[in-house]
């Protein structure tokens, strides 16, 4: 990517990362009236929404009494971010200069100056380094059961999880869904999750725990086959499993800070006890990235509430803030068709010359009949990369004007597609053209990539 142009504009505030503490810091500045710029993340540190894209119903969040799915509960909070005038930029944050004023932020596609900064950037999930995670990396280990448990590999298998915390008792019981049988392996001899979550998987028969037991090494042909344990008083063992999934915690996204701001041991940002400001006088943190104990959405939602005003407040003090004035005081309402799932099509709503359409008959009449080339998107429905990835992939078929369409798969709905197409975790995009498999990419890319894939088979 280019850096295409120097801004010459100086932001009031400039948030990055779009979780819970970044779209709440968004609301909050975005009704001061000083037309925040968020920028999203894209690639590094996780996904554009955050660790709630990757979970399934969130059922502690206040005013949803039935629970609401991750993905759509980032989906309205963004909606309402943007709604009040937060401007959004699909980017990553390279570096930052905090020796200069205005703050110079680099992101992969150009400078930005702000006058101050909220960060937001939440953690990312951990990694175990066992022998072998490399060679089994999507063929059968995985770092979220919530994307990848409905792929067709781990149907009726036994699976194993490694973690003792509630995101490994979430998995587990979510994949008692998909595998037979779901081995829950933990280092010590207890579960540090909430009772509720300890509850259900101590009452799950599909779930068996191995206690004081770690995973230290990988093992199979084209596709994991067992894992080898060890326990605490050094007895070797191994488990048959087809998946093995992480749920070890989290490492603090603040690498592209550079020790321009004072961190902790592990690299959470340190902020004065219980607010937002950092080491650097109009530079705010909330959410994960300066929380190593509480880690809960309304937490992060909260904190970027308290950066928001103290941002405000501070560009205030300093006589800083350029204020946009309203035309109107209640904005339009939100954009909530993303919210929204859409229908398969079927042979009474089959459009052959639609750009984008769902489900396996679309997918069958396109492939033996389009002269055009077919992007295909498989993904689940609980999947939260796939989420984020499907309005970028109809972005790029727009911005072709047509040139090619495209078709969303439910892996969950349609396995059997799902096996022929050898799909082993989503989002997973396939390009066709004359019936011919062009390329294929697995997880969340840049649009780049995918339009210049496709400008080479037009
Ligand atoms: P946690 O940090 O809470 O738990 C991590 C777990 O992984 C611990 O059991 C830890 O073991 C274990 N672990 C760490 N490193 C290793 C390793 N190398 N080998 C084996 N095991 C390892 O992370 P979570 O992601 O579970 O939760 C983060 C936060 O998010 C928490 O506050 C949690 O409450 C919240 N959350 C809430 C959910 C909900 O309410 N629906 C769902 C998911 C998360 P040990 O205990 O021995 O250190």
């Amino acid at each position: 990517m280019v850096k295409s142009e120097i801004k010459s504009e100086v932001e009031n505030v400039v948030i990055i990362g779009s979780g819970p503490a970044g779209y709440t810091a968004a609301i909050y500045a975005a009704r001061a009236n000083l037309q925040p710029l968020l920028i999203t993340g894209f690639t590094s540190g996780g996904i554009p929404g955050g660790q709630l894209m990757t979970t399934t119903f969130v059922e502690n969040f206040p005013g949803f009494p039935d629970g609401v799915l991750g993905p759509e509960l980032m989906d309205l909070m963004k909606a309402q971010a943007v709604r009040w005038g937060t401007q959004l930029i699909e980017s990553d944050v390279i570096s930052i200069d905090t020796k200069t004023k205005p703050f110079k932020l680099t992101t992969l596609d150009t400078d930005i100056y702000s006058n101050s900064l909220i960060i937001a950037t939440g953690a990312s999930a951990n990694k175990l380094g066992i022998i072998n995670e490399e060679a089994y990396w999507s063929k059968g280990i995985s770092a979220c059961a919530i994307c990848d448990g409905a792929t067709p590999q781990f149907r009726d298998a036994e699976l194993a999880v490694v973690g003792g915390g509630d995101s490994a008792c979430e998995e587990a019981v979510y994949l008692t869904k998909y595998g037979s049988k779901v081995h829950l392996v933990v280092r010590s001899d207890k579960l540090r999750a909430s009772a509720a979550m300890i509850d259900r998987v101590k009452t799950n028969e599909k779930i068996f725990i191995h206690w004081n037991t770690s995973v230290v090494e990988a093992k199979g042909k084209d596709w994991l086959e067992k894992i080898k344990t060890i326990d605490k008083n050094n007895n070797v063992g191994e488990i048959d499993i087809k998946g093995l999934f992480y749920a070890i915690g989290h490492t603090p996204n603040t690498s592209f800070l550079e020790s321009q701001i004072k961190v902790d041991k592990k690299g959470y940002i340190l902020c004065k006890q219980g607010r937002p400001e950092t080491s650097i006088e109009g530079i705010f943190a909330a959410g994960d990235v300066a929380d190593a104990e509480w880690r809960q959405g309304v937490t992060a939602a909260g904190s970027g509430c308290m950066a928001a005003l103290a941002a405000e407040r501070w560009l205030s003090e300093k006589n800083l803030s350029v204020l946009i004035t309203r035309e109107q005081p209640d904005p339009l309402e939100s954009d909530r068709s993303s919210v929204y799932d859409e229908e398969e099509v079927t042979e009474e709503t089959f459009d052959s010359n639609s750009e984008w359409q769902k489900g396996s008959y679309a997918l069958r009449k396109l492939y033996h009949e389009s002269k055009r080339p077919i992007l295909v998107i498989f993904s689940s429905p609980t999947c939260g990369p796939c989420h984020v990835l499907k309005p970028q992939l109809k972005r790029v078929i727009s911005e072709l004007n047509g040139e090619v369409q495209g078709v969303e798969i439910d892996i969950d709905k349609d396995q059997e597609i799902a096996k022929q197409a050898g799909i082993n975790g989503t989002p997973t995009v396939q390009l066709f053209k004359d019936k011919l498999l062009k390329k294929q990419w697995k997880g969340v890319k840049q649009r780049s990539e995918f339009k210049e894939a496709i400008k080479n088979i037009i």
